[in-house]
């Protein structure tokens, strides 16, 4: 059979069920309720097959940050594809396009992260990530340095090393965990701050990992990753304390830290890169999403001229197939040229995000919504059956966070739920009308209620 566009929708949905796993997905569902079958998209709106247009305020995962159906894109990759479709950077070979995203991710990262070294998503770049740390120590002579802390509830990919350097225990339960990985507690006041003022709470969190360097060992700790705001985990926006704490506990004792910009990366918290909307200064980044804006399959770990200087001493033995994949690096470099030149992160960050703020911010007089939280154009929202207590749903964790979800949908609006929290995380061209939209179709949602 032909499968196109112009099937009926419920046969598209039996052939998907019957032969297509899902990520994240309890499979068996879908026999019975059809995933929603999307066609095209432009700009902030996505078409399903039946016609109905939906507004993406979680640009697909966090990553169309450039907004849907971008021409130029499309071109570069097909002229890219034409050239020089494919050609590995192994064995002392390199091509242009690699050349020219390295070149250009230097100049637009802040401080001295001047090297590149390309995976096709954060998950690799995480992985590649455990790797450099680690040989790092070694070739400083201090094999011992093993460990990497991390925090409960972060999200740093879904490979096997990647998943265990994340916090998310439903994963850690069915892949098991790597050696050497440690986690600390997140900095999520509303959901565990008690009777502390966020700034106390904030900095007791950052606190936790001094006593882990001191518990687990100094000479054993090699590095610390954290995502400059947390995304999957629910966009929490740590408390002005926190990552300043962090940063002096990193230096204190020479250990190596690792922003995970996956998310924020690319204008999403209001500058290029979350590290500096936070006031952190790592020796590693790793990028991908907003890097390609989706369009290609593309990510990098970033690393400061302090941990290239070791690690190019010496053969890193490793690598994949598609590092630095010419048209996945011809996109990505439209994709910032585009950012860059329409001013598209300059505007989200000026115009938009204090527009997003404000109308996001309203929904707070909503019995069912407790803290509202915003920074540059990504934000969340806590549900409470009792804001004056920070109560729980009595239910199990993340059951009305499911149902304002898919109420969402119904309203055809993508916010999606980590446990009780809705967050949001649109494409950075989206207009303040759509944002007003964007509230209504929310708002509508939560007053259906659960
Ligand atoms: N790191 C962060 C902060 C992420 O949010 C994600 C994905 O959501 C990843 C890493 C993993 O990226 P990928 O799904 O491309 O492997």
């Amino acid at each position: 059979t032909q499968i196109t566009n112009h099937m009926p929708t419920e046969e598209l949905q039996r052939l998907d069920a019957a032969h297509h796993m899902h990520p994240f997905t309890t499979n068996d569902d879908l026999e019975k309720k059809g995933a929603r079958v999307i066609t095209r998209a432009k700009g902030v709106t996505l078409t399903d097959s039946e016609g109905n247009e939906i507004l993406d305020a979680m640009a697909g995962l966090w990553c169309v940050n450039i907004g849907y159906g971008r021409d130029e894109l499309a071109e570069v990759s097909s002229r890219q594809m034409r050239e020089l479709p494919y050609y590995n950077t192994f064995f002392q070979t390199t091509h242009v396009p690699a050349i020219a995203l390295a070149e250009r991710l230097a100049e637009l990262t802040p401080y001295d992260l001047n090297h590149v070294f390309f995976a096709n998503s954060g998950s690799e770049a995480n992985d590649t990530n455990i790797r450099i740390v680690r040989t790092y120590w070694q070739e400083k002579g201090q094999p011992e340095k093993t460990v990497i802390i991390s925090r409960k509830n972060a999200y740093h990919g879904s490979s096997v090393a990647s998943s265990a350097l994340g916090g998310m225990s439903g994963m850690h339960a069915q892949s098991g965990m790597i050696p050497d990985i440690h986690h600390i507690d997140q900095p999520n006041w509303w959901a565990e701050g008690g009777d502390m003022s966020p700034e106390d709470f904030g900095l007791e969190r950052a606190q936790q990992l001094e006593k882990a360097i001191l518990e687990l060992g100094e000479h054993k700790v090699a590095a610390f990753i954290g995502e400059p705001v947390q995304g999957a985990g629910g966009v929490i926006i740590p408390p002005s304390t926190y990552w300043p704490e962090i940063q002096r506990i990193c230096d204190k004792y020479g250990i190596l830290l690792i922003a995970d910009e996956v998310i924020c990366g690319f204008g999403r918290t209001g500058n290029w890169f979350g590290s500096q909307t936070m006031g952190i200064k790592p020796d590693i980044m790793t990028v991908a999403k907003g890097l390609s804006s989706g369009y290609a399959p593309i990510s990098a770990s970033i690393v400061n001229d302090k941990v290239a200087a070791v690690l190019g001493a010496c053969e890193f033995n490793h690598g994949y197939t598609y590092s630095g994949h010419p048209v996945a690096c011809a996109v990505a470099l439209e994709n910032l040229r585009i950012l860059d030149e329409e001013g598209i992160v300059s505007h989200a960050a000026q115009e938009l995000a204090p527009y997003l703020k404000e109308k996001f911010e309203s929904l707070g007089d909503h019995p069912m919504v407790g803290e509202v939280k915003v920074v540059g154009m990504m934000g969340s929202l806590a549900l409470t059956p009792d804001k004056t207590t920070r109560a729980k749903f009595a239910a199990d964790v993340g059951t009305v966070g499911f149902m304002v979800r898919e109420r969402c949908f119904a309203n055809n609006l993508i916010m999606r739920h980590v446990g009780d929290r809705m967050v949001i995380s649109p494409p950075l061209v989206i207009t303040k009308a759509e944002i007003d939209t964007l509230i209504v179709r929310a708002r509508k949602a939560l007053d259906e209620g659960y």
